[in-house]
């Protein structure tokens, strides 16, 4: 399998700020764990690009978008509330994040590569469309699937988030949008509230959510009878002309933020469940954007496990 990588210095870039556990770390120490590992130098290295606005309004509104830039280049540290810290190059590496997301989109169209993965920072899933939560200032999944649709003609595109927390943003984009299927596993009850599984799409939009809450304390086990039982039929009965995947690490049993119990190969089995799915499905094609995960020891391997099945060949 062909598979794309971004990573970009300037990610580091987005400081929140002594403590903070979305921090540049998570990523410079992923990156050096990754060069040690062999296969590593068998992905295919992407540049980074920007977003322009035009993309990032597909999903956010106006005043959000200047009110974003304003406070990060006046030099507040919030933006919008204490769940979101900014410095004053935030809002151009909240754009290069988003920008990235695109740049991997028109690589897997070209057939450059078969599925790709972003390390990229801030994380997205959580920015609601005019307001900045949890760490995310920018929707980066959700502008990527409005660009492959309104781009590459894509029609219709399964977002399989399994971050421990629920994708409020990501859901409230979608949820009256048939043509885009979300799909969550996450703690329940717990940050950010939503995602209860009575929540399943509004209007045109029902039935293409699905809400997969788990129990604190869930393990692999768990995890395995809601992806057969769950999350692999409804992809099967959705039949994505693309996959796109929030793939957030904190469901981790060693992350400091949650209280899922996952395994390291945990994150290798999902993806490759959800790589047979796109297979049958949808010609491979699977885009992973870094979301949450905050123990830097564990983080890097996480992401090595994922990277190293999306690259592996049994699909090809
Ligand atoms: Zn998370």
């Amino acid at each position: 399998m062909k598979t794309g990588f971004i990573q970009d210095i300037r990610f580091l870039e987005h400081d929140t700020g002594h403590g903070h556990p979305e921090c540049s770390a998570r990523l410079s120490e992923t990156l050096k764990y990754l060069e040690t590992q062999d296969w590593f130098n068998s992905l295919i290295q992407i540049d980074a690009a920007d977003a322009e606005l035009d993309n990032i309004l597909t999903v956010h509104d106006s005043s959000y978008i200047r009110r974003a830039e304003e406070v990060c280049r006046s030099g507040n540290s919030h933006l919008d509330s204490m769940d979101v810290s900014v410095c004053t190059e935030s809002f151009d590496i909240a754009l290069l994040a988003a920008g990235s997301s695109i740049q991997l989109a028109d690589e897997v169209i070209n057939h450059k590569v078969d599925n790709a993965f972003a390390l990229l920072r801030p994380p997205g899933h959580h920015a609601e469309h005019a307001m900045a939560m949890g760490f995310c200032l920018f929707n980066n999944i959700a502008v990527l699937a409005r660009y492959l649709q309104n781009r590459h003609g894509v029609d219709k595109i399964a977002i399989v988030d399994w971050d421990v927390h629920h994708g409020n943003g990501t859901q409230h984009l979608f949820e009256e949008d048939p043509s885009v299927l979300y799909i969550s596993s996450h703690q329940y009850p717990f940050y950010p509230g939503t995602g209860h599984y009575s929540e399943t799409g509004i209007g045109k939009g029902n039935g293409a959510t699905l809400n997969c809450p788990m129990s604190m304390g869930a393990n692999d086990l768990d995890y395995e009878e809601v992806f057969s039982q769950k999350i692999l039929p409804k992809l099967d009965h959705f039949k994505p002309e693309f996959i796109l995947i929030s793939a957030g690490f904190d469901a981790h049993q060693a992350d400091p933020l949650a209280n899922i119990d996952l395994s390291t190969d945990a994150f290798a089995w999902m993806t490759d469940r959800i790589m047979e799915k796109a297979n049958q499905h949808c010609d491979n094609r699977i885009i992973s954007l870094l979301e949450g995960g905050y123990n830097l020891n564990v983080l890097p391997k996480c992401i090595g496990k994922h990277l190293k099945v999306l690259s592996n060949d049994n699909y090809s």
